[in-house]
């Protein structure tokens, strides 16, 4: 026991200081770059990108961003503040470069894990919002992610307050095992309490959005919203085509199929999520 909590807290030290030495800089695109929309091949300035909210100007593509970023434009400027930002995973089964892999995430992204949980204000409504970071090991679930979503969730059943979590994941992760997989069900447990409480939980999935993510909070939420052509889905498309040995649509697991299906409620262009959220928080009572 004793040499795991040293195990932990020296996980913790190093990250910390790695913290320190390094100033965080959004990922999103240098300053002094154009980069191409992936889609159309348009040329689009840095500062056009940060205008448009990573959107491209000329097509519509939703290029996908940091937690960080989805929270800034989410919530009110000044109002979000982090809770167990300091938490970390430690490798306690040894998984072969699994403490390297963890190293170069949280060097790359400045972040301590996959997931951005808080508290902030969205047009001057309080509400806990969370943002999975897909630059973090593709967002996948371990057992921090999935503690941090649990005690969101938990922080809004006690304080009654509605909770925002924005999805973006490739499943569990693969180098905790049993772990990874034990956390859908708690989080789809801490979300059973919440509705209980009668409050209100909105989902927004964003691309992409898969595996044990989708199977559990994602795809629990009382209203689900999902950014326009963003990826959802539990299998991959080639698993799926293999099994039942046909050819699947062009457009499946896109958010314009899933929407057709009935699988979400919503889809929402970047621009118009912030003021969406806030219609929707207003409409069901939250003040
Ligand atoms: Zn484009």
């Amino acid at each position: 026991m004793q040499d795991l909590f040293n195990k932990r807290k020296a996980k913790i030290d190093s990250f910390n200081k790695s913290r320190k030495k390094k100033e965080f800089v959004p990922k999103e695109i240098p300053e002094y770059m154009f980069r191409n929309c992936p889609h159309c091949n348009f040329s689009i300035s840095y500062r056009e990108w940060i205008d448009e909210l990573y959107v491209c100007s000329r097509c519509g593509y939703h290029l996908r961003i940091s937690a960080n970023e989805r929270i800034r434009q989410i919530c009110d400027r000044d109002t979000y503040y982090e809770i167990d930002a300091k938490v970390t995973t430690v490798n306690e089964h040894d998984f072969e470069g699994y403490d390297e892999k963890l190293d170069i995430a949280q060097r790359s992204t400045g972040l301590s894990e996959a997931v951005v949980c808080g508290v902030g204000r969205i047009n001057g409504i309080k509400a806990v919002v969370c943002a999975m970071d897909s630059n973090f090991m593709m967002g996948s679930m371990g057992g921090v992610v999935g503690e941090k979503i649990t005690k969101s969730i938990e922080y809004a059943t006690s304080r009654r307050l509605p909770i925002i979590i924005a999805t973006a994941s490739g499943g569990a992760r693969m180098q905790e095992g049993i772990i990874s997989l034990m956390q859908m069900a708690k989080t789809s447990a801490a979300l059973k309490r919440h509705s209980d409480k009668g409050l209100l939980y909105m989902t927004l999935i964003t691309d992409p959005t898969t595996g044990g993510v989708s199977a559990s909070y994602a795809m629990l939420g009382d209203i689900i919203i999902a950014e326009p052509n963003a990826l959802i889905g539990f299998a991959g498309k080639r698993v799926i085509e293999k099994t039942v040995n046909e050819t699947l649509p062009p457009q499946f697991q896109r958010s314009e199929f899933m929407l057709e299906k009935g699988f979400i409620d919503l889809i929402v262009e970047r621009r118009d999520l912030k003021s969406t959220i806030t219609k929707l928080l207003i409409l069901h009572g939250v003040k």
